[in-house]
């Protein structure tokens, strides 16, 4: 994939404010949080989107919620944070490179979605 960001900075061609690799994931600082903990998590591997996960990627997935859990407890949500997954058109996803949000920080986040 050779012009998306997230690959780009999986190949590091480009920088991101890491905070944690390994060999198949990687998560850095979104570069314009929307509270005080924002963190993004990617798989190496490019997946255009939730909707594009298969059977083979359960083990991947899987790895992905784990660690979102533990880096948003040692980023300080020490009272919970929450996890999205912008998948698609209708789901407002800008950058088709799969990617957890981990939002957290705030005394309270706010509802989940404002009606309106
Ligand atoms: P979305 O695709 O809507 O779920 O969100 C994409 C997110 O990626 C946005 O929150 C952007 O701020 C973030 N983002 C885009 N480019 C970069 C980058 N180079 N480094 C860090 N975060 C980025
Ligand atoms: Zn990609």
């Amino acid at each position: 994939m050779d012009n998306c960001i997230f690959c780009k900075i999986a190949r590091k061609e480009i920088p991101a404010n890491k905070i944690y690799e390994d060999e198949h994931i990687i998560a850095f600082h979104d570069i314009h949080p929307v509270a005080p903990i924002h963190f993004l998590l990617i798989p190496k591997l490019h997946i255009d989107s939730l909707a594009d996960a298969d059977d083979s990627h359960r083990d991947l997935l899987g790895r992905m919620m784990v660690l979102a859990s533990k880096l948003a407890k040692t980023q300080g949500c020490n009272e919970g944070f929450r996890i999205i997954v912008n998948t698609g058109r209708i789901g407002g996803q800008e950058v088709f490179h799969l990617h957890f949000h981990v939002i957290g920080g705030h005394q309270h986040l706010p509802g989940m979605i404002h009606q309106g």
